[in-house]
């Protein structure tokens, strides 16, 4: 049974991480969040944000929603809420974007029937509409499953577009103050490839 299951992990937690890292847990009720970075992606359970970075509780202020989306500017929206506080409350210094592997919003925008009975996630995927436009034009070429990759790898690109346009986002960027990162996880490695600009590729983050 799910619910069991989750109960019987909530027991686990308090008595073993909880326990042992009860000082990180008061100092943070008492002196509140101070997050470093804002961390997007998508609600895929196979992506752990906090898994994936070694970060603790307090680390990262994670928004997740179908695909990584970054609503454009002019769309009022829960994610452009979470993105906004992130930035002028909480101040973070980095922002990373992560699309990932087997991403089934990726999937669903290059087969858009699969979205027939789902007009929610259709709606909400019409913000990706760029990325089939990009996907159309200059990867027809490409096997189903190297396509959807290739959408993963888009789809960040054009997210990070979206970020850059809020004027908030881009006063900080100005500044200097504010980083702004493109990852895309792969599930089956658990490599983590970072988008470099001058290279105009996503490479592999090796430990330093
Ligand atoms: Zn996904």
């Amino acid at each position: 049974m799910p619910m069991e299951k989750l109960v019987k992990g909530i027991h686990t937690f308090q008595q073993g991480f909880f326990s042992k890292h009860r000082e990180l847990f008061e100092a943070l009720a008492e002196t509140g969040q101070k997050p470093e970075t804002l961390f997007i992606t998508c609600s895929d359970s196979r992506v752990d944000p906090n898994l994936i970075t070694g970060s603790p509780p307090g680390d990262l202020f994670i928004v997740r929603n179908v695909g990584n989306v970054v609503p454009t500017a002019d769309l009022p929206g829960g994610t452009a809420a979470a993105i906004e506080y992130a930035v002028e409350v909480l101040q973070v210094e980095n922002i990373i974007i992560c699309g990932h592997t087997q991403c089934g919003a990726m999937n669903a925008i290059l087969n858009p029937e699969t979205m027939e009975n789902l007009p929610f996630v259709r709606k909400w995927l019409t913000q990706t509409t760029r990325v089939r436009e990009i996907l159309a034009r200059g990867y027809g070429h490409l096997s189903a499953e190297a396509r959807v990759t290739a959408a993963v790898e888009e789809n960040v690109l054009a997210q990070l577009e979206n970020l850059r346009d809020y004027p908030f986002v881009a006063r900080r960027l100005e500044a200097g103050t504010l980083h702004v990162n493109g990852w895309v996880f792969d599930i089956s490695s658990g490599a983590v490839f970072d988008y470099e600009p001058e290279e105009g590729e996503f490479k592999a983050i090796r430990a330093q």
